[in-house]
């Protein structure tokens, strides 16, 4: 029995090679409970992109220990990971990582062709239309604005109702109208499926709506918060 999503035990984590290597994540422990919405807040430059990465398991940290659903990161092989990613965690990039070569439509569907499910384009279709797409499918990341790009990205890491959603600034190149739709969307997944959130955000209507504020600062937890109404 346990009911946390993720825990971060003094996890330590540096970037880069040489003189360019920076410690960026230091003594980092936090417990993100199931269905629980955190907002990751703090300056440039903090480390709050590659803490997510590191919960995610995309980022192996020098030192401590990532539980996700009661599962150290550690203890699983590359591929291993990456299965249980593609199970569990959806994941939107601050650059949105859309493959160049695909359509709006073939992005948003891969997922869930790589998991086999027989009604990937239906469901792909759905998600766009649920973000504003519905007249973009065959459209190439390129031929899209760095909004929509940013809608494809999120319709492909909640097409497959992940439990755990991490965002890095999923408002950041929305207009309010827009960014309003997508938290509205990141929200209902909550709510509906009990999904956990953990979004990186300098949107104050966006922090304001989560349980819970981490703000880094320096690569430290500098306060951590229950959000008041
Ligand atoms: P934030 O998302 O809060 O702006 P980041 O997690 O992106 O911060 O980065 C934290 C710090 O780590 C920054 O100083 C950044 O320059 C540095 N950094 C990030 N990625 C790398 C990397 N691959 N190699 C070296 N330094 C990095
Ligand atoms: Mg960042």
């Amino acid at each position: 029995m346990q009911d946390k999503a993720i825990a971060l035990q003094d996890v330590d984590l540096s970037l880069g090679r040489g003189a360019a290597r920076v410690h960026i994540l230091k003594g980092i422990s936090l417990d993100i409970g199931q269905g629980e919405a955190v907002g990751l807040v703090g300056p440039s430059g903090s480390g709050k992109s590659t803490l997510l990465m590191t919960m995610a398991g995309l980022e192996q940290p020098d030192s401590g220990k990532i539980l996700v659903d009661g599962t150290d990161l550690a203890a699983l092989d590359e591929d291993a990971l990456a299965r249980f990613r593609g199970r569990r965690i959806g994941i939107v990039f601050q650059s949105f990582h859309l493959i160049p070569t695909m359509t709006a439509l073939e992005n948003v569907a891969l997922p869930l062709e790589l998991a086999g499910e027989a009604d990937a384009f239906a469901r792909a279709e759905a998600e766009l239309e649920a973000v504003g797409l519905g007249h973009r499918f065959h459209h190439y990341p390129a031929q899209l604005s760095g909004g929509e790009q940013q809608r494809v990205a999120i319709a492909r890491a909640i097409v497959s109702n992940p439990a755990i959603l991490v965002a890095d600034e999923p408002t950041g190149n929305l207009d309010e109208a827009t960014g309003q739709a997508i938290i509205e969307l990141l929200f209902a997944l909550k709510r509906g499926r009990g999904a956990t959130l953990v979004l990186v955000t300098h949107d104050l209507n966006l922090a304001r709506l989560c349980d819970r504020t981490v703000r880094l600062r320096s690569g430290r937890i500098d306060t951590d918060a229950v959000v008041t109404a």
